[in-house]
């Protein structure tokens, strides 16, 4: 487990990580000795690795991936908080000031492979994507802000965007979150430009030196989740499949089943790669709370299988949904993950887990992995 407590200690301490790396060389190109952590208007954005930003306080967490090629956006936090974070936004990307910096190996084949920057202090670069975890207004509530202050990357495999190329960013989403933001009356702009449907889809190029992919979690916190794969910078953005502050909310009319975050936190502990036994290497980022790692995510996914199979047990013998509540299935874990009030009680949850297993058929559970690159799709 990460021994830190706030997400300033993390940047803290995975800056001095990050001297090796060539977001090393960004801050020591900026003249940074302090840690790489801004404030603008209670937004703050705080560097997991890589080329990869979590911009806290903004609804949601929101990640970007903030380099040479401009801005890609996993969320967009609550309408609310969209100009204080496209301004943190703006505000990063003066300080990385990739200008004077070479392009990131691998760019373009091998006559990229050379030393001489290509890049002479143009302009940051726009928002190109924006994409969606899921539908819920705190994740998604930016969209219409930060896609019109963005720009398409015209001519990659966002074709159906091509015409609009100037028009904003593109938003790309599972196709149930399309639906259940029409369903929501979400303004036109801010509804998703691209969607997919099958298991996956990846971008078909790289951008800021590295593949993405968003990949279907079916059935979990809702139908229409995605987590994000920054394949490169090795982090995982969990959506709300994934909470490091409170019980997963389930969302009972939009799909959402406990079977299926616990199939969800499998699935990124698979594909994620500690660098020692459970820590570090591969980071998770929650959908809300701090940035986590394999370990984090384990207990996590224990937690819940844990709490889980207890009620089993009690629905298997009978007990009513007053029973169950009474008996206090999360006991043990209430003082981190429990809440009395507020949005999502442990009342809230243990009732939607209940109803999960007693009303609900399971989501359809995974395969496998996706091939990397290159393999043929499923
Ligand atoms: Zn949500």
């Amino acid at each position: 487990m990460r021994r830190v407590t706030g997400m300033r200690g993390v940047a803290t301490s995975i800056l001095g990580l990050a001297a090796l790396t060539a977001s090393g060389a960004v801050f020591a190109a900026a003249g940074r000795g302090e840690p790489p952590v801004l404030r603008q208007g209670g937004v703050e954005a705080v560097h997991v690795q890589g080329n990869i930003w979590l911009f806290a306080g903004a609804g949601g967490n929101v990640v970007a991936s903030v380099g040479p090629d401009g801005v890609l956006l996993v969320d967009s936090g609550a309408e609310s908080m969209a100009e204080a974070l496209l301004t943190e936004i703006q505000e990063l990307q003066r300080m990385l000031d990739f200008g004077s910096l070479p392009p990131p190996g691998l760019r373009g084949g091998a006559e990229a492979l050379q030393t001489t920057p290509i890049y002479t202090r143009p302009p940051p670069k726009p928002i190109r994507y924006i994409l969606n975890t899921h539908y819920h207004p705190d994740h998604t509530g930016g969209n219409e802000t930060l896609a019109n202050a963005g720009v398409t990357f015209a001519g990659g495999n966002v074709s159906g965007s091509i015409q609009d190329a100037d028009e904003g960013a593109a938003i790309l989403a599972h196709e149930n979150t399309l639906f259940h933001m029409v369903d929501a009356e979400a303004p036109f702009r801010a509804l998703p430009t691209d969607t997919y449907y099958g298991e996956y889809y990846k971008l078909s190029h790289f951008f800021n030196g590295e593949g993405i992919r968003l990949i279907h979690m079916p059935g979990a916190h809702t139908d229409g989740d995605s987590i994000v794969h920054f394949t490169r910078s090795d982090v995982i953005v969990a959506g709300d499949t994934y909470s490091a502050a409170t019980y997963p909310v389930i969302d009972l009319e939009r799909g959402g089943h406990i079977n299926g975050v616990i199939d969800a936190l499998n699935y990124m502990l698979e594909l994620a790669i500690p660098s020692f036994r459970t820590e570090g290497g591969t980071l998770i980022v929650p959908g809300s709370g701090r940035i986590s790692d394999s370990a984090d995510l384990g207990y996590y996914r224990d937690m819940l299988t844990i709490i889980r199979d207890h009620m089993q047990i009690m629905i298997d013998d009978g007990m009513s949904l007053e029973d169950v509540k009474a008996a206090r299935p999360t006991l043990g874990y209430d003082p981190r993950f429990g809440a009395d009030d507020g949005p999502w009680t442990t009342e809230m949850f243990v009732e939607a887990v209940y109803r999960n297993l007693t009303e609900t058929p399971a989501p359809e559970e995974y395969r496998g992995l996706p091939p990397y690159s290159g393999g043929p799709g499923r």
